[in-house]
């Protein structure tokens, strides 16, 4: 009799904390993270307050999966791979709040649908910019003095003797450097570009920032003077309607034949086509590019036959601790904008 009774007990304090589990998980905000391969930190923070649910593979999630999938949450986890639109939007439902990608680039988001629909866009910059700086000066550093090309040589059988003009490349020193955008990156590969002592920084954005450009004594030109007089451009603005495929044949017609080209921005600002052939007919000598159109690059496209060329992943940002770093931010901004409250970084349209 006992027995029955403490079973029956103990069922019942079951069943009564199911209930409010389910109770207290249906009361918290629904989640969505298009990637599940974010830096668990990020995911934790999210659960502690929201039900998450994730894209399951480690692979951009298809659109018609994240059509499918983003019915019904209240905020969304995204990354540059995801095009957030109006179908997206409209395909989640009027309870969405909030669209937070773990990236500084927003491009692949219709801010403007946002806006107009109330959905506030969380995003990360700053937190990346020393990572990216980085990773631009190595990319710049391995195009310019062909580390990749020169160490495929060790590996096939060209390296016979040391000799001296072969593997030469062209070093910073007393050259003419230019960044076409100087804003959070911009400024931190400049900073690291003084070392290698260029004879000029330069510049090019919509408006002069004369008091960043005095810590690296960088002069503000403009793009024709850019194109035509840099021995290294490096390309690290935003993508918007205005810089898209701005360096195009005529861009690279008016380029020093020597001239070196970077791009850690987004491929969207170059016109492959003609960097493709401004590369293979040495109008300009090489390319380092951490990013490209599309990505992954096809394993045929003719950029990567190209030994005047350096194609890196899209890994600018990719230093551990700083991608953790985004995934708990962009956790934070969801959290902050669920609550109403003010986003740690939110984009401002
Ligand atoms: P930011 O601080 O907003 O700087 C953007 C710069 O672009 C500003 O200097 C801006 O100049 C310039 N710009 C915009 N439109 C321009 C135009 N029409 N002509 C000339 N300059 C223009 O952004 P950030 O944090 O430095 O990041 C820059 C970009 O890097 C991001 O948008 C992202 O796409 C890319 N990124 C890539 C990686 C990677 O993994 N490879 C990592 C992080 C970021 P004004 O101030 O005059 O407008």
């Amino acid at each position: 009799m006992l027995y029955k009774r403490t079973s029956h007990l103990i069922q019942t304090v079951i069943r009564y904390s199911q209930l409010t589990n389910i109770a207290r998980m249906s009361s918290k905000p629904s989640v969505y993270v298009t990637r599940p391969d974010v830096d668990e930190s990020g995911l934790d923070l999210l659960r502690e307050s929201c039900n998450v649910t994730t894209w399951s593979k480690a692979s951009a999630i298809p659109r018609e999966d994240l059509l499918r999938e983003i019915k019904g949450k209240e905020a969304l986890f995204c990354a540059l791979t995801d095009r957030i639109d109006a179908a997206v939007l409209d395909a989640a439902g009027d309870q969405l709040k909030c669209i937070a990608t773990i990236s500084v680039g927003y491009e692949h988001i219709d801010v403007h649908e946002c806006k107009r629909r109330g959905i506030r866009v969380g995003y990360t910059p700053d937190v990346l910019t020393d990572a990216t700086a980085e990773l631009t000066l190595a990319l710049l550093l391995a195009t310019n003095r062909r580390l990749f090309e020169a160490n495929r040589e060790v590996y096939n059988g060209g390296w016979k003797s040391w000799s001296p003009m072969w593997m030469c490349g062209k070093g910073l020193k007393n050259s003419r450097v230019a960044l076409y955008g100087f804003g959070r990156i911009g400024q931190e590969i400049a900073a690291r570009i003084v070392p290698f002592k260029p004879s000029q920084i330069t510049y090019t954005t919509r408006s002069p920032k004369p008091e960043e450009a005095a810590k690296v004594n960088a002069k503000h030109v403009g793009f024709d003077e850019m194109l035509s007089l840099s021995d290294f451009i490096i390309v690290c603005c935003a993508l918007t309607p205005e810089t898209k495929e701005v360096f195009n044949s005529s861009a690279f017609e008016k380029m020093k034949p020597h001239c070196i080209f970077i791009n850690t921005a987004r491929g969207g600002v170059v016109d492959q086509k003609a960097l493709t052939e401004a590369l293979i007919s040495k109008r300009i000598m090489a390319a380092g590019l951490d990013v490209t159109t599309p990505e992954p690059l096809p394993l045929n496209d003719p950029l990567l036959k190209l030994d005047n060329v350096v194609v890196l992943p899209h890994i600018g940002s990719a230093d551990i601790e700083t991608r953790k770093e985004m995934s708990r931010i962009t956790a934070r901004n969801i959290i902050a904008a669920l609550k109403g409250c003010e986003m740690e970084s939110e984009v401002n349209f």
